[in-house]
């Protein structure tokens, strides 16, 4: 008989009841150390108390009107972004793969209303990730998730990761119209994208004029200790999505694009009953307004220095357990000698939750505001892990 909850997930048998900063406590009253933070999403940890007030002021003012009225909190969230990025404008979505469906679409109607509809296709890369719909499926490409649910969105080619001379090569095709590339690699495994490599990339769509469209939805929001990770090669997109980190733990996601890469999308060319409801954008106003400040970012700058040479001496210390350290800044990944799986499950063992992720790496993407002595105690935990995953392998 099919479970209630339609068996798409194998979760572990954790029930967690309630959260403060890092820490996460389990049902029967265990204390967990959080570096999975709900996938990227719980930016400041759990229950901020700016993240509380924001949303409890506005549940008791005002839930929802829909997008047929002004939302002054959404306006201010899109001005706020607009002086932040690179971005003229912002539509917001409820999650990082509806923001992949505009991104979409804005690029073909871009094509379209430029009169050169023919420039459909969308290069991607493998191991990409962007979403579970339709259009998000197809444009990664993998098998894994795109196994039995064709026919497929067409028009998306989908390259070897890293691979400049195939990038350039397919960038001849007249019919290319843009590219759609994550900085840094989220469910691929923690793989970053060298900045020659995204410099190259921008280059090369400024030579066909296809548009860059950059995801950040997982990598962004000051993950990487500046606001959007495409600010340490010192480019800008066309386009850019961005979810999880922005809502702190509220779900709502943005596409963000310069005027001209919008310049297709007029009224009634798309929407969303709830995208930018007055709950969400308070919230998000909240984690940016502590988010983009500079000294905020230079901090996760540093503890990511710190959790990172910790990482590579646990590395040292434990050559049977893990491989490598990958990512920037908070956004880190253990490739592991052992199942990733079989190491995520030690950490349960430990208290501690990490995220798996492709290429057999264990995700570590805590809240941005870890302490120095939070990170000191996951690196002991790790520690603690690897001697488990260890000695369980040689059992
Ligand atoms: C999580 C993720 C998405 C999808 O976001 P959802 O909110 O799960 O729809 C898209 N792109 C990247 C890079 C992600 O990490």
């Amino acid at each position: 008989m099919v479970p209630s909850i339609l068996p798409t997930y194998n979760r572990a048998p954790l029930h967690f009841v309630r959260g403060t900063g890092c820490w996460i406590e389990e049902a029967d009253g265990r204390r967990f150390l959080d570096l999975g933070a709900g996938i990227a999403v719980n930016a400041l940890g759990h229950a901020h108390p700016a993240l509380v007030k924001a949303l409890t002021e506005q549940a008791s003012a005002l839930w929802h009107v829909s997008n047929l009225y002004q939302i002054d909190k959404q306006q201010a969230l899109a001005d706020r972004l607009v002086d932040l990025t690179f971005a003229d404008t912002c539509f917001f979505t409820n999650s990082g793969t509806e923001a992949a469906e505009l991104a979409i679409k804005m690029a073909r109607k871009y094509w379209h209303a430029k009169g050169a509809p023919e420039r459909v296709k969308i290069l991607t890369f493998e191991g990409a990730f962007h979403g579970r719909s339709s259009a998000a499926i197809a444009a990664a490409g993998s098998a894994k998730m795109t196994d039995g649910f064709a026919p497929l969105l067409p028009g998306f080619v989908n390259l070897p990761f890293g691979d400049h001379d195939a990038f350039a090569e397919t960038m001849k095709d007249p019919e290319v119209g843009a590219v759609l590339i994550e900085p840094i690699q989220g469910e691929g495994g923690i793989r970053t994208l060298p900045d020659t490599c995204l410099k190259g990339i921008r280059d090369l769509c400024d030579t066909t004029g296809a548009l860059l469209i950059l995801d950040e939805v997982q990598c962004g929001m000051g993950r990487t200790g500046k606001l959007f990770a495409h600010e340490w090669a010192g480019i800008e997109p066309d386009i850019m999505m961005v979810a999880k980190g922005i809502g702190g733990g509220f779900p709502i996601g943005a596409v963000l694009a310069t005027e001209a890469a919008a310049s297709g999308m007029t009224a009634g060319s798309h929407g969303s009953t709830y995208g930018g409801n007055p709950l969400g954008c308070a919230v998000a106003l909240a984690v940016l307004d502590i988010v983009a400040e500079p000294a905020f970012l230079d901090d996760v700058a540093r503890r990511a220095g710190q959790f990172r040479q910790g990482l590579e001496g646990l590395v040292a210390s434990h050559p049977e357990v893990f491989e490598e350290v990958r990512g920037e800044g908070l956004m880190l990944g253990l490739r592991c000698r052992l199942p990733n799986t079989d190491v995520v499950a030690a950490g349960y063992a430990e208290e501690v939750l990490t995220v798996p992720a492709a290429e057999n790496v264990i995700r570590l993407l805590p809240a941005l505001n870890i302490s120095e002595e939070e990170i000191s105690e996951a690196l002991a935990r790790l520690d603690r892990i690897a001697h488990r995953a260890a000695a369980a392998a040689a059992a």
